[in-house]
């Protein structure tokens, strides 16, 4: 896996700068940021920085300029159109001392596209969106009036100006703007390949520590093996994102990520899955059917959301016979046919309430698997003994039983989320045992 430092060129570096006033009062979302970093990396670029400022001009052109010093490629959107307050292409033109000229060919588009909209004349504030720079060139917009403009600044460098309005931008990007790049950089770009493990019932801090003990040294994050790992949880799980650049030389990105994912197949075991939406209740799909085995689910504490997420995915009738949510204990009791003693004796969240929960709604809704899920979810009816969060989830089925408690943390919306993953992986990981 060594490679030689010559073939491996670093990609263009580029930073985005975001303009306008809305951003900063965080009355607009700044998705126009997260769009072209996301289509510059595509590209092959390496996007290291992300600004937003306001509509001043001397504040546009501190952030532009000081961008400029540390990136080849700066992409300015926002502050391009007509109006007083928009204020980007004087800020940059004073910025790199830019000599304006008149595009005759961009005016007569300009006074076209007014007359077909009604207008007679041109308005002298729209004329100067028919100004290019010297050193620069238009970037047609196919849907507005503005054009985007590339700006030629010192030291090989390059100021790219877009409009605000997302549909143009985007416009200008996916036309002339990634043509223009790719011409430019042509061999040196390179495109990001990530990979994605799905890992469900271990905290984000456990499965970074067994990750950073088993990465080989040779693949961490450094100048010439670039492989980055990035944990990203959520209530249901964590996600594992594998990231390389296209061009690591001989050694291919495929085999270098392959690579590092058999090394951590320790870290992985028992807490993996496999979906392509990422869903846990898919993976379950898939082991259910590969078993020729089917579940029914018995909810106290999640309240259907179990079989909600079994029944999102198309096909689900395969192997899903159905769910009854027994909310009252009398439901329990009287439809899951729980014994009234174990009600008695150990209370509606105990380990023998979800057992019996699971096997009785297996043999009531005829399925191979019965699940059984019952807990607090909060804010009230915690008790020292159970606290908010506890939950007692079954498994059961011809082959036995099997029981797990948790006390899951947050507000009720996430207790019931991860109750309910929780509830399908130890389904997952039964049928695993059962068919490996
Ligand atoms: P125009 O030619 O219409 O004047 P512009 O280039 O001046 O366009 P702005 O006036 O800054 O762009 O913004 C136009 C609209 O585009 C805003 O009302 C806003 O809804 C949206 N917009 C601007 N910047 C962003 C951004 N960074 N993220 C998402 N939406 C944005
Ligand atoms: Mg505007």
């Amino acid at each position: 896996l060594k490679r030689d430092s010559s073939v491996v060129s670093s990609p263009p570096t580029a930073a985005v700068v975001a303009v306008g006033d809305e951003l900063l009062f965080g009355t607009t979302v700044n998705t126009n940021g997260a769009w072209l970093s996301e289509k510059l990396s595509d590209l092959g670029l390496h996007v290291v920085r992300q600004e937003m400022v306001g509509d001043r001009k001397d504040q546009i052109a501190e952030v532009v300029g000081k961008a400029l010093e540390g990136v080849e490629v700066v992409v300015v959107t926002g502050g391009l159109g007509p109006t007083p307050d928009d204020l980007t292409r004087e800020a940059v033109a004073e910025l790199l001392g830019v000599r304006w000229r008149l595009d005759e060919d961009l005016l007569a588009g300009l006074r076209r596209r007014f007359r077909s909209l009604g207008f007679e004349t041109l308005p002298e504030s729209s004329e100067r969106m028919a100004m290019i720079p010297e050193s620069g060139r238009p970037l047609a917009n196919p849907l507005g009036a503005a054009p985007g403009l590339a700006i030629e600044a010192q030291g090989g460098r390059l100021c790219v100006l877009l409009p605000g309005i997302p549909r143009e931008m985007r416009a200008i990007f996916h036309g002339d703007l990634s043509s223009f790049l790719l011409d430019r950089f042509s061999r040196r770009l390179r495109p990001v390949i990530h990979r994605t493990i799905h890992t469900t019932g271990v905290p984000e801090s456990v499965l970074a520590a067994q990750v950073a003990e088993l990465l080989p040294a040779e693949l961490l994050p450094a100048e010439l093996a670039p492989v980055t790992v990035a944990f990203l949880p959520d209530l249901r799980g964590v996600r594992l994102r594998l990231s390389t650049r296209m061009g690591n030389g001989d050694a291919g990105e495929e085999a270098i990520l392959d690579r590092v994912e058999n090394s951590l197949e320790l870290a992985l075991s028992g807490c993996r899955y496999h979906a392509g939406t990422g869903d846990l209740a898919e993976a379950l799909g898939h082991a259910l059917l590969k078993a020729e085995a089917s579940v029914a689910v018995a909810e106290s504490c999640t309240g259907g959301l179990i079989a909600k997420r079994i029944t999102d995915h198309p096909g689900a009738s395969r192997y899903f016979r159905g769910g009854v949510v027994a909310y009252a204990n009398e439901v329990k009791t009287g439809v899951l046919r729980v014994p009234h003693e174990i009600l008695q004796r150990h209370g509606a969240v105990s380990r023998e309430m979800a057992e019996s929960m699971a096997r009785g709604v297996a043999a009531r809704l005829g399925a191979a698997f019965g699940v059984g899920v019952t807990g607090i979810a909060g804010p009230g009816g915690g008790t020292a003994e159970r606290p908010i969060g506890t939950v007692w989830y079954a498994v059961g089925s011809a082959q036995g039983l099997v029981a797990r408690k948790e006390i899951f943390l947050g507000g009720r919306e996430a207790i019931r989320e991860r109750a309910a993953q929780a509830a399908m992986n130890l389904l997952l990981r039964v049928l695993e045992t059962q068919t490996s």
